[in-house]
């Protein structure tokens, strides 16, 4: 699509409306879902305009792990204390730098009323918890760590609590009954029971303004031919991020080129794209989510090093933070050093990613030998080991902080996964908008009539990430969203 095909309309222009709604969503996934129930229970009548053949989006297909916290009663039925406060200690501290506090701060303060607000909407959250580490639940359980809480540095600077919610799933199956379509499934059948109305097949392009350049409808393309469709309150975009528009990631998120992943291809950012062709504002454009392709059931029993032999990570966090680090800070060069004992014992253990088990490249006797076979600077590996042994033989790691309950010492034969260039991600930045979903013009005043929601947005997320907080802020701000368009 060419940038002209962004450029805004004006309402003179149109001779005649498709459609009509008092609140038009654009994108029915979560962030779509999530404003259309709002507006509608607001007394708006609210079309839905969605460019597959079915709601979902990524949301459906995704894990389901919905960030929430602050003593919601999954959390207080499991055992584990949390409050607003101890919840937004850690968020600012692990999703920033720059995160919006505003954002975070009402996020953590209506995390429990949002709790309830997915479960009267018949989300189902099972009360048990996963504590392994790992980065989905392989069973039906409801609760687990998914921001690396209770793991060096941020053990020490909140109280760790478990805030990965799980729809309770009837096929674990990502995308088949998995945790997303769980999450999906109630809210959209709640929209519809609301009378919101969805189109599909159907793509948004260009937004329509007035003379006041007041937002009042959007263009879209249907089986090849243009729609126009008016919104008497507002427009709402909630079409995904900008993972699979190759020149955008080039532009501001260059650490992604050719690596999308934990998206769908319809997240071409083109809501970003048409609401900056009003002059709207943006944040943390470079801002990543990074996978690592790794099993935690097995980097928590061994070391990763980088391409210089050295530690860089305690192996037992949240594994989106390993590959954070490792894309971002390390050249994603990684290996994963760890002794025959501990690689059988890690297989047999439980996992969601059990295909994330490669076999060692490089099997040794030694360390000396490992570290000659993999071609690493004579001596590197060998003193990491050597320090970590040290620590090790004590149940300690003062160097990186890992759990003592994960602290062995690395004993022989010894081997190495190659683990070298094994991450991919989605983008995490996108509209700058209020705590009420206004999108801002780059004057710093919200552009009358347009709302944003999820991935197309910057959320609660700057540079970190926790798993959870995608579908977490989506879900939350895309209600603010349709709230906030139905007041119109
Ligand atoms: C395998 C996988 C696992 C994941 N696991 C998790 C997890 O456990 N927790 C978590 O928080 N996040 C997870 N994510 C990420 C999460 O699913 C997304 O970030 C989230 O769904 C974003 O919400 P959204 O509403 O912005 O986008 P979506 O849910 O993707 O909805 C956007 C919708 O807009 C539609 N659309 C796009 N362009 C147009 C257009 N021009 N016109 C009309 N419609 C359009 C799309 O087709 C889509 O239906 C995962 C993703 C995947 C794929």
């Amino acid at each position: 699509m060419t940038t002209a095909a962004f450029r805004p309309l004006r309402a003179a222009e149109i001779t005649a409306w498709d459609h009509e709604a008092d609140v038009v969503v654009a994108g029915y996934g979560i962030a779509g879902v999530s404003a259309a129930i709002e507006a509608a229970r607001a007394g708006a009548d609210v079309l839905i305009l969605e460019r597959t053949g079915g709601w979902g989006g990524a949301a459906a297909l995704s894990g389901g792990i919905v960030y929430l916290g602050g003593g919601t009663p999954l959390q207080r039925e499991l055992g584990f204390e949390d409050t607003p406060e101890n919840m937004k200690t850690f968020m600012l501290a692990a999703l920033g730098p720059g995160a919006d506090e505003a954002k975070i701060s009402d996020y953590c303060d209506g995390s429990v009323e949002h709790y309830r607000w997915l479960t009267d909407n018949g989300v189902v959250f099972k009360s048990a918890f996963w504590g392994e580490p790992g980065w989905e639940i392989p069973g039906d359980e409801g609760l687990m760590y998914s921001g690396g809480e209770n793991s060096a540095p941020f053990n020490e600077i909140a109280t760790p609590a478990p805030r990965g919610h799980v729809p309770q799933m009837s096929n674990k199956r990502t995308g088949e009954q998995g945790g997303g379509y769980m999450l999906m499934k109630p809210l959209a059948e709640v929209a519809e029971s609301l009378g919101v109305t969805p189109v599909f097949d159907i793509r948004v392009q260009r937004l329509i303004v007035d003379d006041a350049d007041r937002v009042v409808g959007i263009a879209a393309k249907k089986f090849g031919d243009e729609v126009f469709v008016r919104a008497r309150r507002g427009v709402v975009l909630t079409t995904g991020s900008f993972a699979y528009n190759d020149a955008m990631v080039a532009s501001f998120a260059p650490q992604l080129i050719g690596r999308p992943a934990a998206a769908i291809e319809e997240h071409d950012g083109c809501s970003i794209r048409m609401a900056q062709a009003l002059g709207a504002d943006l944040a943390h454009m470079g801002a990543t989510e990074v996978a690592f392709f790794a099993d935690p059931q097995l980097m928590a029993r061994g070391i990763l090093v980088n391409g210089r032999g050295q530690r860089y990570v305690p192996e037992d966090t949240y594994p989106g933070r390993v590959g954070q680090l490792t894309l971002l800070r390390n050249d994603n060069q990684a290996y994963l050093v760890i002794d025959e004992a501990s690689y059988e014992e890690g297989c047999a253990t439980t996992s969601s990613t059990p295909y994330f088990r490669f076999p060692p490249k490089w099997a040794a006797e030694t360390v000396a030998e490992l570290e000659s076979d993999m071609g690493l600077p004579e001596g590197t590996l060998q003193a990491t080991v050597e320090v970590y042994n040290r620590h090790a033989a004590a149940g300690a790691d003062p160097v990186l902080g890992k759990k003592p309950e994960w602290v062995r010492p690395i004993g022989t034969p010894v081997a190495a996964l190659d683990l070298r260039n094994c991450t991919a991600g989605f983008t995490l930045g996108g509209l700058h908008t209020t705590v009420n979903s206004e999108v801002l013009h780059v004057s710093g005043e919200p552009i009358p009539g347009l709302y944003a929601a999820g991935r197309c947005t910057s959320g609660v997320c700057a540079g970190g990430y926790a798993s959870g907080t995608s579908l977490g802020d989506s879900s939350f701000f895309g209600r603010r969203a349709g709230i906030a368009a139905a007041a119109n």
